[in-house]
């Protein structure tokens, strides 16, 4: 029971595209699971209507970020268009040695340095049911400019092709149907510790 406790299998790291939906499906998910732990990222981008810093992310200026890169505070960190995201290792740290599951919603190429550096954190991609669809969401949402729009369909082809080495792909076609798989695939996982 105290080697399951302490096992590092309890990283879930959740990546989809823009516009997918993946933050309801999460927003429910921690409602229903108050136990689990998600990471709150640094970025340099400016703050959305409604987003509130140490909330939704802690907003640092570009200078603020890049001196927690020189001093080695990311667990990682990437561009994504046009701006910078990062993870802080001492709350992902302190969050595993407690024992508790911790989620970090990042971007594939977050994912993947996480992967590498902890082969026992478990990637889920949230997909869209189709390009189509994921497109009229984003513009429906009507948080970004034309340009904005055209570098996030851009980075959603890449990372729809990078999400075929996930170990994971939950397709959020309806978002109670999507927090099932979710469940599941975590319960699964569970089981392995
Ligand atoms: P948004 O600007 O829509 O909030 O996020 C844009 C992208 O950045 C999303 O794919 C989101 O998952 C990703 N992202 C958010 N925080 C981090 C982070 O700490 N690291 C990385 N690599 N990506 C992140």
């Amino acid at each position: 029971m105290q080697e399951k406790s302490k096992s590092n299998k309890k990283l879930f790291v959740i990546s989809g595209s823009s516009g997918v939906g993946k933050g309801t499906v999460l927003k429910k998910f921690m409602e229903r699971h108050p136990d689990f732990m998600l990471s709150i990222s640094c970025t340099t981008r400016k703050p959305r209507i409604g987003e509130v810093d140490g909330v939704n992310y802690f907003f640092v200026t570009p200078e603020e970020f890049q001196n927690s890169i020189d001093n080695d505070k990311f667990l990682e960190w990437a561009e994504f268009a046009g701006n910078r995201y990062g993870t802080k290792k001492k709350f992902i740290k302190q969050c595993l040695d407690e024992g508790k599951n911790v989620i970090l919603e990042i971007d594939t190429q977050g994912a993947f340095q996480v992967k590498k550096q902890m082969p026992e954190a478990v990637l889920i991609f949230i997909c869209p049911p189709s390009l189509e669809a994921l497109e009229n969401r984003l513009r429906g949402r009507h948080t970004e400019n034309e340009d904005a729009i055209q570098k996030r369909l851009h980075e959603v082809k890449i990372e729809l092709e990078r999400a075929k080495n996930f170990d994971y792909r939950v397709i959020n076609d309806e978002v109670e149907r999507a927090i099932t798989e979710l469940e599941k695939v975590i319960d699964e996982e569970h089981k392995k510790c």
